[in-house]
């Protein structure tokens, strides 16, 4: 059976632990992390990678021209830049209040954008 192995740093946490994720068929091993939490992201990298995005939308009335914004959960790594077509295509309207979802469900992934900060 051919393993494949590669090398990550976990971000999880500040520490940064150096990752070795072999996948040999089914059987992911991960070493080189401190805690669970290591093992967890080393095996979701290799099956599922998924990232937080941060971005700014427009806004009308606001102080500033755009607002921050960002994803409420992680979206599949795959999917990010049809998640930037999304957020590139928001046309908001002062105010909004951080915490708001100015777009729910996004790609069907149960994702939402929310704003970050009021204006
Ligand atoms: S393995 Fe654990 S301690 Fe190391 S960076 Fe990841 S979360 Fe932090």
């Amino acid at each position: 059976m051919e393993c494949v192995e590669k090398k990550l740093v976990c971000v999880s946490c500040p520490m940064g632990c150096r990752l070795t994720v072999k996948v040999c068929g089914d059987e992911i091993t991960v070493t080189g992390n401190t805690c669970k939490r290591g093992e967890v992201y080393g095996k979701n990298e290799v099956t599922d990678p998924r990232r937080m995005i941060c971005s700014t939308a427009r806004i009308q009335g606001g102080v500033h021209p755009v607002v921050p914004v960002k994803t409420d959960k992680p979206i599949p790594e795959k999917l990010k830049f049809k998640c930037m077509d999304v957020i590139n295509s928001l046309d908001l309207k002062s105010p909004v209040t951080a915490g708001d979802v100015v777009a729910a469900n996004i790609l069907d992934t149960d994702v939402n954008i929310v704003v970050t900060r009021n204006m």
